[in-house]
């Protein structure tokens, strides 16, 4: 018993929780939905009211002026109200929508942005987010669904209060003694209604939660119905597949996919059938339960009023009272049950919310140094990926020199992005300590540390923002220094050529006149933008992807210009890239195996660098002489 009441407050906190967020996005949400709720529930009662008036003049006096004056009320509040519901319904629907858009900013994103980065990285973390997004777009469980449950909640709440409130003269009006039906005023009576109505209330949402367990055994078929959709409904308009596509004619391939095997959204469907069958027959009872409550309320009143405890306009009224009270009742059932529903998916979206940011903040500031005096040191550090049982670095110990060329080389998967990482401090060492003029990089005020290093990432992404904008990566900046950081980077002529310079749009995403540019176009733009930061180190990550191991070595030795007293670390497999660095280090397996100077590496002719520098001699030779 304790646990299910315990479980109850928890489902009523996390919607509370909900619509917390909400609340906390858009403000006048919550009014339009309040005052929108409240206009919805008490126009009937009011058209009600004024109908009962006119009905018993027409029973009684049927005096034609206080006809013609009750009439005239009835249709002057009716459209009063009609117009007041209408706007104030049109003012929801826009804050429901603006609400949803800012939720989705304020829980989703912020929480991506602010996630420390290993979890972002996460596998585990991205499939805990799908799941929700899929779930939500399904079947509008989550968020979605608690943003819908605050006007279910609110309306049946003040249906039942005005409700309650016009129909207490209903269950005192006494019926005289010897009419015959007298026994109704025995409070029995009113208690028996009442508890019909409670029932009939109750045994609807019943229905509606055997219905929707159905609902709940197609949610993984219908999850994935909806995954085919969103990833074969739009492949064919994906301009980068549209080549493979038409090269291994994989067009039919994708619409039979689509189309034939995946079945879940097809007429004939498990959720189809089911829809027709048993969903159905819940829908049907649930409907059937209402009209005989109808019935006896009907009973009831007519009853009462046959008897003489009131006359036909009471009739009207009650009868009017009596079916709002009962929507009422059932729409109060009804969103407990759907607060209860959308808890297991509210719980599973506040788990995603509350994932710890569990990385040390330190708080010693790292002072920006005008001598760019910054010594890091890495002594014995080791890494392992989250859930990864090998290691991607092992017993690693450097210590950089202030302003010098430090590259990095070794083959693919040998550990060099791994090292980059820790030493920006996108993950933390396993194992050892990375030391900053000293001290544990840890202990560092964490963005203030980031900031001591502007890095051209292999797989960098520029935005389909202005060409200005992305190099300052701000929105106000310095359009003289972002020109020169890409006139340094090669970019100069390009943007030279360019009418609207700094103010052109990448790409055509934003902006049908923006400009598409090649991977050496935007990786000048990328180094600009690390240029821009002016950061005292400079970190630049294998650009291979886009291009040609000479075109490579050049941008690397003008980039030995560029970087100037900034210390400068270079990634590459290819060896000829950074041959005039004071220092190389060959990574292999996740450890150091060589360090040292170029000549003094080639001279080693049992080591990995001799290896690999004679395997790769033949890309270059011919080209550089
Ligand atoms: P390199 O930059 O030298 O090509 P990496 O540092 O990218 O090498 O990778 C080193 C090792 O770490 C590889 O075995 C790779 O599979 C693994 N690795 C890289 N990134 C991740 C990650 N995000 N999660 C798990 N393992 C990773």
């Amino acid at each position: 018993m304790s646990v299910k009441k315990r479980k109850w407050r928890e489902d009523l906190a996390r919607t509370l929780r909900a619509w917390g967020i909400y609340r906390g996005c858009r403000p006048a949400f919550f009014w339009s939905v309040g005052l929108s709720s409240l206009g919805k529930a008490v126009s009937p009662y009011v058209t009600v009211w004024f109908t009962a008036r006119l009905v018993s003049e027409l029973a009684g006096g049927r005096d034609p002026v206080a006809l013609r004056w009750d009439a005239l009320a009835l249709l002057l509040s009716s459209a009063a109200l009609t117009l007041l519901n209408a706007i104030l319904s049109h003012w929801k629907t826009v804050e429901e929508d603006s609400a949803r858009r800012l939720v989705y900013q304020e829980t989703y994103m912020k929480k991506w942005l602010e996630m420390d980065y290993p979890d972002v990285d996460s596998q585990a973390v991205y499939d805990q987010f799908s799941r929700i997004t899929q779930t939500e777009n399904f079947t509008g469980y989550g968020l979605l669904e608690a943003r819908e449950q605050f006007e279910k909640t609110l309306t049946p709440v003040f249906q039942v209060v005005g409700g309650l409130a016009l129909s207490v003269s209903l269950f005192q009006a006494r019926v005289p003694e010897g009419s015959g039906v007298a026994f109704l005023n025995s409070p029995f009576f009113s208690l028996a209604v009442l508890a019909a109505m409670l029932a009939a209330a109750a045994f609807s949402p019943y229905c509606g939660d055997k219905r929707n367990a159905y609902v709940d055994r197609y949610v993984d078929e219908g999850r994935l119905s909806n995954r085919a959709f969103s990833f074969y409904g739009y492949m064919s308009g994906e301009r980068q597949r549209a080549p493979d596509l038409r090269m291994y004619r994989q067009q039919e391939n994708v619409c039979e996919v689509y189309f034939v095997r995946d079945k879940g959204f097809r007429p004939g469907s498990s959720i189809a059938r089911s829809a027709k069958g048993p969903m159905g027959l819940w829908s049907a009872a649930s409907a059937a339960v209402t009209v005989a409550l109808t019935g006896v309320v009907y009973l009831y009143v007519c009853l009462k009023a046959w008897g003489g405890a009131f006359g036909l306009g009471e009739v009207t009224q009650y009868i009017g009272v009596a079916t709002n009270l009962f929507l009422g009742i059932s729409g109060l059932f009804k969103a407990a049950v759907d607060i209860r529903g959308n808890s297991p998916f509210l719980e599973r979206l506040f788990e995603f919310l509350d994932i710890p940011n569990g990385m040390y903040q330190g708080s010693l500031t790292t002072e920006k140094r005008s001598d760019r005096k910054y010594d890091i040191e890495f002594r014995d550090v080791s890494f392992r990926y989250p859930g990864r049982a090998d290691y991607a670095l092992r017993h690693v110990n450097m210590r950089f020199r202030v302003g010098s060329r430090l590259a990095v080389v070794g083959p693919n998967g040998s550990g060099k992005t791994t090292f980059i990482k820790l030493l920006c401090r996108l993950y933390d060492p396993t194992e050892g300590q990375i030391l900053l003029n000293g001290i544990d990089i840890r202990k560092y005020r964490y963005r203030e540390y980031m900031d001591l290093f502007a890095v051209v990432f292999q797989d960098f992404q520029l935005l389909a923002l202005p060409l200005g904008e992305n190099v300052a990566a701000q929105r106000d900046y310095d359009r003289g220094r972002a020109a020169d950081c890409l006139a340094k980077a090669g970019f100069g002529e390009r943007l030279a050529s360019l009418p609207k310079g700094l103010e052109t749009y990448l790409y055509k995403d934003l902006d049908k006149e923006g400009v598409e540019v090649s991977g050496g176009e935007a990786q000048k733009i990328a180094i600009a933008r690390a240029l821009y930061q002016d950061a005292p180190f400079i970190i630049l990550d294998e650009p291979t992807a886009a291009l040609d191991p000479v075109a490579e070595a050049e941008i690397y030795s003008k980039f030995n210009d560029i970087a100037g007293d900034k210390t400068a670390i270079y990634i590459s497999h290819r060896l000829s890239s950074c041959k005039f660095c004071d220092e190389i280090a060959v990574f292999d397996g996740g450890a150091v195996v060589q360090q040292g100077r170029h000549e003094d590496l080639l001279a080693a002719e049992n080591g990995l660098y001799h290896a690999l520098w004679e395997a790769q001699a033949q890309y270059y030779t011919s080209e550089k002489g």
